[in-house]
């Protein structure tokens, strides 16, 4: 794709970056077939070569975003599906990254939604206030069949139909909180190796059983499991809000205390068994590729990030015999890990050999709709895709569904009643652990 930057535009390094990302676009529209918003809405606009024209008009035009350029960036969940479709290696998410955060910097959203942004952006990222929140929603969840519902096939949400969104995600109860930060996990046996797991925000409130089981089963293993002190939220729900001074900032902190504990007592690996976490982690190198302090130790903390498969795929584990060979598991491959990631086959392939029966689920590459804040902000797309991909599962006629993601876990639960339980809860179960999906 041609484009026209001025030399002046071109000495920001963001834009010289994106013009890069254009160049490489070919227009093939190759992309359009897997989108996800494509597939439901039909517009161009609201398709990868739709977005990256209306990206390319704004950053050239150096235009303040309008109206029509927000509401389709904001229908994208990030899927990054059209990244993996795309023959041309067009990195969509760089550039609708960037997108973002000139959206969230140079146009005024209407007063209730920055309201709602701010909150999510406050909210989600401190675990703290997000138990506080979930307990309130909780009392709030009767009140949502009072609120009004949108009409058939809106794909422009009200306030009340985002409201009623949020308070259909909050739990009916919640588990005792997991361990905290500054825990370190002794192997059981000598020890083969040490790595940090990221405690995650939202995570650890909703399910602290998924890192429990992880610690399971990487201390079984003989590894050596911390939660480092003063770790924080990702920064991943802020980056996808447009909000970059706080993920970086977020970045910024957590690279430092990673950083310090890999140097103190030294660090394999740091894990994360919330994808859409990871492959943000991954990508703080090329976030921080400007900072002069920081770029170098940035990379260090992206190339250490690894997603609990695959680590545990360098690692033989040891199954303990159980009589669980029949079980059907649905295997949903959470796009942070299939297309952010390109994480696909570890996950099935350790499920296989710790004696589970794994389908793969048809249209695998489409989203469940959960998208970090997305199925709060866009309810209508997202359950719309949240049932097809039920509707999908269901063909597997599975016994469980295993995912890789708590966003993704969620989302998929609030649709059916097969129990949806993550990757590592199987592996822990099948090599000594308790059996998940029973509480
Ligand atoms: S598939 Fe790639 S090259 Fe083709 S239109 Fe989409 S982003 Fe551009
Ligand atoms: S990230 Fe997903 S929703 Fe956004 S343009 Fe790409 S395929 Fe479509």
């Amino acid at each position: 794709m041609k484009t026209e930057f001025s030399l002046a535009q071109l000495a920001d390094p963001d834009i010289a970056e994106a013009d890069k990302i254009l160049r490489a676009c070919v227009h093939c529209g190759f992309c359009t077939a897997t989108c996800p918003t494509y597939v439901l809405l039909g517009d161009e606009l609201d398709s990868p070569r739709g977005r990256i024209y209306l990206i390319k008009e704004m950053l050239e035009k150096n235009r303040p975003p309008t109206q029509e350029v927000v509401k389709h960036i904001d229908r994208c969940l990030s899927c990054l599906a059209c990244m993996t479709t795309c023959p041309s290696g067009v990195n969509y998410m760089h550039l609708v990254d960037q997108a973002r955060a000139r959206i969230e910097k140079d146009y005024t959203r209407p007063l209730t939604e920055r309201a709602l942004r701010a909150v999510l952006a406050w909210v989600l990222p401190r675990p703290g206030l997000f138990r506080l929140s979930m307990m309130l929603a909780r009392l709030g969840r009767p009140l949502a069949a009072l609120l009004p519902g949108s009409e058939v096939g809106s794909v422009s949400p009200t306030l009340s139909r985002r409201i009623k969104a949020m308070l259909a995600l909050a739990p009916r109860s919640l588990p005792a909180p997991g361990a905290a930060g500054g825990r370190v996990f002794p192997p059981l046996g000598p020890r083969r190796g040490r790595v940090a797991l990221l405690q995650g925000c939202a995570q650890q409130v909703l399910a602290p059983r998924i890192n429990q089981a992880a610690i399971n089963v990487l201390t079984r293993h003989g590894i050596e499991v911390v939660l480092v002190k003063d770790e924080q939220c990702c920064g991943a729900l802020t980056h996808h809000l447009g909000r970059d001074g706080d993920a970086l900032a977020r970045a910024r902190a957590n690279i430092s205390v990673w950083l310090k504990e890999a140097e103190q007592d030294g660090l394999d690996a740091i894990l994360v068994t919330t994808s859409g976490c990871g492959t943000v982690i991954k990508d703080y190198g090329f976030m921080l590729r400007e900072d002069r302090d920081f770029a170098g130790p940035a990379a260090k903390v992206s190339a250490l990030a690894k997603d609990i498969t695959e680590y545990l795929s360098g690692i033989d584990l040891r199954r303990q015999l159980q009589q669980h060979g029949d079980i059907v598991v649905a295997y949903h491959s959470a796009c942070s890990l299939q297309h952010g990631q390109k994480i696909t086959q570890a996950p099935k392939e350790l499920l296989s050999k710790n004696g589970f029966v794994v389908k793969d689920v048809p249209e695998s590459h489409l989203c469940c709709g959960s998208a970090g804040t997305y199925n709060i902000l866009q309810p209508d797309i997202a359950s719309r895709l949240r049932d097809r991909k039920v509707a999908n599962i269901a063909t597997v006629k599975p016994d469980m569904i295993a995912a890789g993601n708590i966003g993704c876990m969620v989302q998929i639960a609030g649709g059916t009643s097969v129990p949806v339980v993550h990757t590592i809860e199987l592996l822990d179960w099948a090599t000594g652990g308790p059996r998940p999906g029973l509480s």
